[in-house]
């Protein structure tokens, strides 16, 4: 990978590749790319506006030969609604009270499944997102998953009850 490459991949990714005397190869990669001399204390408050000028740069570099790959894309997918959502249709009445859980002759109107069908189709595409969760402490011993409440007999990466993956103390 050449320097110039690295350039790309650090304005894209915002990943640092280019230290010392190479940083200059950056900078004048991004003084490219805006068009215009850029200041090094401008950087920080420009990675949103680099990232989008490189971005096209990027995916060129992660073409290979003739087999063009497609990056995946953080867009909504149209097949995907969020559970969570879905749930809340049939949680809160139409004034917004809370259905108490399984308290299925509470619930204010007969609902068709024509209705449902009709919830569920209007209900927004939304990006998948990884199941994440932290470990809950146990003594020590036992691990405790914050996500499903399981217990795991070792601080692993993933919960293997519920396949979260499990996040370091300091990571939000
Ligand atoms: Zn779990």
């Amino acid at each position: 990978m050449t320097d110039r490459e690295k350039a790309i991949v650090m304005a894209y990714t915002e990943i640092c590749m280019l230290t010392g005397d190479k940083f200059q190869v950056f900078h004048k990669y991004i003084e490219d790319i805006l068009g215009r001399p850029v200041m090094t204390h401008e950087l920080a408050f420009l990675a949103d506006v680099i990232k989008k000028r490189s971005k096209a740069d990027f995916i060129e570099l992660c073409k290979d030969g003739s087999d063009s790959i497609e990056p995946l894309e953080p867009e909504p997918c149209g097949d995907a609604v969020s559970r969570s959502e879905a749930l809340k249709k049939f949680t809160y009445n139409h004034k917004g009270e809370r259905i108490p859980d399984y308290d299925c002759d509470n619930f204010p109107v007969q609902i068709d499944i024509k209705t449902v069908k009709e919830i569920l189709r209007d209900l927004p595409s939304v990006t998948p997102q990884p199941k994440t969760g932290h470990w809950i402490d146990d003594d020590g011993d036992n691990a405790i998953c914050g996500c499903c409440n399981r217990l795991n007999h070792l601080y692993g990466t993933y919960c293997k009850h519920c396949g979260a993956r499990m996040k370091a103390r300091d990571e939000e």
